[in-house]
């Protein structure tokens, strides 16, 4: 699947590449209404843990199942009855980081995504999709912070926010401690003195602060103490 990201406008356009995808996506197009949800239906990762795959369900009743497979690995999906499943491959690179991206909010924020309009590229039939829309102005949004919160970036910088401390995602961080607005999820920008903090400090204020075990997928038995230790040696 061919993936173009219109980040200004909020949306994303899904153009089939493979005769599955075209007909698949022309499926969907005919099956839903504008306005309506193909629903995030899981993931499947390869034998490294790299995303390859999200399942989607358009018109369709749902319910999840988990398989572990022999050779490491696992798959976390939908079963569904009756409507249209979609495996989302990128064609290209790019395309499969698009596909990331959609993994990402859509687990933690949209639970799939909304049709807003089908369009014709190179005469095969795509489908014009947004994460969520803002609760306050309606703008589609899909990034992961707008679509968590249901609040649009613009919107965000109009909040009078109300900070409260504690985990925060991104900035450089897979996880940190800081302060956070209750309403509409942007983080405080750090001080100085936070910004000069590394990213095992960081981590070391979520353990004491929330309770919180760190652990590194690719440092096995590693926690945040011994990383920071293992800096201050360097
Ligand atoms: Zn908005
Ligand atoms: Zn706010």
């Amino acid at each position: 699947m061919q993936i173009i990201r219109d980040d200004k406008a909020g949306t994303l356009t899904l153009v089939p590449m493979t005769p599955d995808e075209i007909e698949k996506v022309g499926q969907m197009a005919k099956a839903l209404k504008f306005g309506e949800k193909i629903v995030y239906g899981g993931i499947r990762t390869n034998h490294e843990d790299k995303l390859e795959c999200i399942y989607f369900f358009a018109a369709s009743k749902n319910r999840w199942k988990t398989t572990k497979h022999p050779s490491g690995g696992s798959s976390t999906e939908m079963v569904h009855i009756g409507g249209i499943k979609l495996e989302l491959i990128g064609t290209s690179e790019e395309d499969q980081h698009g596909v990331e991206r959609i993994s990402d909010f859509c687990y933690y924020g949209s639970g799939g995504l909304i049709l807003l309009n089908t369009i014709k590229v190179n005469n095969k039939t795509g489908l014009v999709l947004t994460g969520s829309l803002c609760k306050i102005c309606q703008h589609p949004m899909t990034k992961l912070v707008e679509c968590e919160w249901g609040i649009c970036d613009k919107d965000a910088s109009k909040c009078k926010h109300n900070y409260a401390r504690g985990a925060i995602h991104g900035g450089g961080l897979e996880i940190g401690v800081g302060h956070c607005c209750k309403k509409c999820g942007r983080v405080k920008p750090m001080t100085g003195q936070e910004k000069k903090m590394s990213v095992a400090d960081h981590h070391l204020a979520v353990e004491k602060e929330l309770g919180v075990t760190i652990l590194y997928k690719y440092m096995p038995g590693v926690t945040p103490s011994d990383l920071a230790l293992m800096q201050d040696n360097n």
